[in-house]
């Protein structure tokens, strides 16, 4: 899976530029999911008065609404990006106004000025209403989304790599790295993605389908146990592939 955000400010250009890019990746047969942040504090889908908002105020943990079209389920809380991105498996994922995850980003912006405040490492192409009137800027390519969007998206197929972990550099930094910083490299072409070390590592964990990300130490904890115990038995040999299913 392969995310990447674009952030900017209202009126920038920000949703139509996602828009034109959703359409661009699907044109080239990818499957495209997409996560919107609201900066609005008073946002809630879920208003005083519904008969979901009855049952959690009642004390439901986690209300269901179930439509004719759609299944909306309202979690009483904000999800950390990564949970979120656990119910994805798209080829793409095109986070709107994302800040707080480790993955490219593209800004839409009016002005220079707009760049100058957003502009990091992290960011590989720029857009939004100032592509009207710029090419380039600081060497990142501007391109205009909805006069050139086979180019923005040329863009996104060379340059969006599979999500890397998310842990910060205490917890993992076996590449070298931390993740953040293999990122920009892997977006600069001084690295690959097969250099994250635990993506290539040698133990799964895999929890209700999903692969769960551990640092080399849980890694090397959940080996020696397993190994500790399974060594005992008979048909155990070393360098054997072992899998355990819990249910
Ligand atoms: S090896 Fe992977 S998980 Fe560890 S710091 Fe590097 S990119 Fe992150």
């Amino acid at each position: 899976m392969k995310a990447f955000s674009v952030i900017g400010i209202t009126q920038s250009g920000k949703t139509t530029t996602i828009e034109n890019i959703i359409r661009g990746l699907k044109k080239r047969r990818y499957s495209v999911g997409s996560v919107k942040e609201i900066h609005f504090e008073e946002f809630a889908i879920d208003q005083e008065g519904t008969n979901t908002y009855r049952h959690r105020v009642a004390g439901s943990e986690l209300v269901t609404a179930r439509g004719y079209y759609e299944t909306d389920i309202l979690f009483p809380e904000q999800l950390s990006m990564e949970q979120i991105l656990r119910f994805y498996e798209q080829d793409y994922i095109v986070l709107e106004g994302v800040t707080d995850c480790n993955v490219p980003k593209i800004i839409a912006a009016h002005d220079e000025k707009e760049i100058a405040e957003r502009l990091d490492e992290t960011v590989f192409a720029i857009s939004g209403k100032i592509s009207n009137r710029l090419e380039k800027y600081q060497g990142i390519p501007v391109i205009n989304a909805i006069k050139d969007i086979d180019a923005l998206v040329n863009l996104i197929e060379e340059k969006v790599y599979e999500m890397l972990p998310q842990f910060s550099s205490e917890c993992c930094s076996a590449c070298g790295y931390g993740c953040r910083e293999l990122g920009v490299r892997i977006l600069r072409g001084k690295a690959k993605r097969e250099d994250c070390i635990i993506s290539r590592g040698n133990i799964k964990l895999i929890i209700d389908d999903k692969e769960i990300n551990m640092v080399p130490f849980v890694q090397n904890i959940l080996r020696n146990a397993v190994e500790g115990v399974v060594r005992e038995l008979e048909g155990y040999r070393d360098g054997a592939t072992i899998v355990i299913k819990l249910r």
